[in-house]
């Protein structure tokens, strides 16, 4: 259900900035890691850069207590349709979104998704009248809430696809795809409960490193990561102030706010306790979707 609000957004000229990184643990700084409110293309390039290190670094004890050696990914930032082994990038709007593609173990990151939905998301919580709440919780104004939040809503979209990455890493990423591309009664709910268990792993990465103290965790990174994951899910109609949202009878695609939502805040507290992410998220996304756990992972 991300594509269908991701398709108004109109994609401009290809400009590809490649940007490898590191995986190997560094020298802890005493500062936590923050991405600008503010988006320039430098400090939307400067967050991306420091998320990715940051979240892959919180999944790499996660990914080596697995055996074997992990592979960092590539971060290519986009701002228009990427040349990839994937997707056909050409065919309309399939890559306006972020997206992690397996052949090139690259995420392809958005650089014009963000700057348009954070903004659609404000002016529906304004439209649904919990945008004074939203700022109150936040410490911010109205307006500032209106501008949009890109920078760390790429982020936390990051964050989701760092979630196939770990997949893929683990072993389990074709797993799934190979389940999903059928045509059988349950292939849809193979998709669902990969993207549902990345949902869920970004809560993880992002609740590690809230916990840990490597990103910054105020208000308002809490909400905009909150009001990303709804956004992601498509249908904002029945936005309630706190993120509440009718649970959905049965779980389509990606799924919607409720169920990402929920995947999102447990991968959050899985991550604080210091789960295993992988398994943990996996399970949940399993028991949402009604479909067997990947066999890799059961001990
Ligand atoms: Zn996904």
């Amino acid at each position: 259900m991300t594509a269908p609000r991701r398709r108004r957004v109109a994609a401009s000229a290809l400009l590809v900035i490649l940007a490898a990184v590191a995986i190997a643990p560094t020298a802890s700084s005493a500062e936590p890691a923050a991405c600008s409110g503010s988006r320039t293309p430098a400090s939307f390039r400067a967050c991306i850069a420091v998320a990715a290190q940051v979240y892959t670094r919180q999944w790499a004890p996660v990914l080596s207590a697995r055996g074997g050696s992990v592979a960092v990914p590539t971060i290519d930032i986009f701002t228009g349709p990427p040349i990839n082994p994937c997707v056909d990038a050409t065919a309309g709007d399939v890559a306006v979104a972020s997206f992690f593609c397996d052949k090139n173990r690259t995420v392809y990151v958005s650089a014009f998704a963000s700057p348009y939905w954070t903004r659609e998301y404000a002016r529906e919580a304004r439209r649904q009248g919990v945008l004074a709440s939203d700022a109150r919780r936040t410490g911010r104004t109205q307006a500032r809430l209106l501008r949009g939040f890109a920078n760390q809503g790429a982020a936390t979209e990051l964050a989701h696809e760092l979630g196939h990455w770990v997949q893929e890493q683990a072993g389990i990423f074709g797993w799934y795809s190979r389940r999903a591309a059928g045509d059988g009664p349950r292939a849809g709910a193979y998709q669902s409960a990969a993207e549902l268990s990345a949902d869920c792993m970004a809560g993880w990465a992002q609740g590690r490193a809230a916990a840990t103290g490597a990103w910054q965790n105020t208000p308002f990174v809490r909400w905009a990561n909150h009001a990303t994951i709804a956004e992601l899910g498509g249908d904002l109609s029945e936005l309630r102030p706190g993120f509440r949202f009718p649970r959905e009878a049965v779980v389509i695609a990606h799924g919607g706010p409720w169920s990402r939502l929920q995947m999102y805040d447990k991968g959050f507290a899985f991550g604080v306790a210091n789960a295993d992410g992988l398994v943990a998220c996996a399970r949940a996304a399993a028991s949402r979707t009604s479909t067997p756990l990947p066999p890799f992972l059961e001990s």
